[in-house]
């Protein structure tokens, strides 16, 4: 019984130096990323429920690294928060996003806003308003065309936060307010924020079908932000069932497999020139 314990004591050791060893090379790696030009954009089309045809777009991160791989965002974006190389690869997202978005405009698709996620290093960041208004300046996107999607945890100091969404609200971006009804302070700053849309989080949408009381948080989600005049979107829809629900309870816009997982900006031309 004793070597075993010592054994597992040692596996243990290996197991958690082999884990930050992984941790500090790919936070090492992530430095040369955006130079090297690895970072990429998909894009994830947002269609509007009554209609069917595509609103807007959401841009997500990928990583494309030389040995390792497509790599997740789940799998880097904290570790770009911890180290603060969020705010570098962060910025390179909004530009990236909007020299895309203006890119299509100029060829004649219909305009419509790219959703771009802010990390909430980024959203701490006291000249945010100015660093957004110079990317859309220099890639000649109107701010209509841009969307922040913040999430909950970003509202903790409440002052800043109804600051910073003054500023932005004044520039003319839209602001959405992510994974919707997963934090602590939902209700209060939907009253207390200039918040153009709510996504409902895919954990609710997930369940519609198959539990009550989801698909009443749901509907009631619906019906509140429409009584405070904020759109909504679904994200996570995935079922033909899941979007009639939606529907049924005029719900605004969706997203989610069922119509399209994200997609290449090649993939996206085509969609919207179809
Ligand atoms: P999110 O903002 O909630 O983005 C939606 C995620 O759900 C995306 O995963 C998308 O691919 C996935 N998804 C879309 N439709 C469906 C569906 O029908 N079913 C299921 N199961 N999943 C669906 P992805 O691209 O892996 O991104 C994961 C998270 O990483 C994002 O969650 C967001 O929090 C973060 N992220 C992605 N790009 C960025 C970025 O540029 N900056 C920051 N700060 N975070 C980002
Ligand atoms: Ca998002
Ligand atoms: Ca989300
Ligand atoms: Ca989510």
């Amino acid at each position: 019984a004793k070597e075993s314990g010592s054994n597992d004591c040692l596996l243990y050791r290996e197991d958690w130096s082999d884990a930050s060893l992984a941790r500090l090379t790919l936070q090492h790696e992530m430095y040369r990323a955006i130079e090297r030009k690895e970072f990429f954009l998909m894009y994830q089309p947002q269609y509007d429920l009554m209609t069917g045809t595509i609103i807007g777009v959401e841009a997500l991160l990928r990583w494309m690294h030389p040995e390792r791989g497509l790599i997740p965002p789940g799998e880097f974006i904290s570790l770009a928060e911890e180290s603060g190389m969020i705010v570098e690869i962060g910025e390179w997202v909004l530009q990236e996003a909007c020299r895309q978005n203006k890119e299509w405009q100029d060829r004649g698709l219909p305009p419509m806003p790219v959703s771009v996620n802010l990390s909430i290093r980024q959203f701490l960041q006291q000249d945010l308003t100015e660093r957004i208004a110079a990317i859309l300046e220099s890639t000649g996107l109107e701010p209509k065309y841009l969307d922040l999607e913040i999430t909950e945890s970003m509202t903790m100091d409440v002052a800043h936060v109804a600051r910073c969404l003054a500023e932005l609200t004044k520039l003319g971006v839209g602001i959405s307010i992510d994974d919707f009804g997963t934090g602590y302070s939902s209700f209060h700053y939907l009253k207390s924020f200039p918040i153009d849309r709510l996504k409902i989080d895919r954990s609710f949408v997930r369940d519609i079908q198959q539990d009550p009381s989801d698909a009443e948080i749901v509907a009631a989600i619906i019906a509140m932000a429409h009584n405070l005049n904020i759109q909504v979107i679904a994200e996570g829809v995935e079922t033909e069932e899941q979007m009639e629900f939606l529907r049924k309870h005029q719900c605004d816009e969706m997203q989610g497999y069922y119509r399209s997982p994200p997609v290449s900006s090649q993939s996206i031309e085509q969609l919207l020139s179809a």
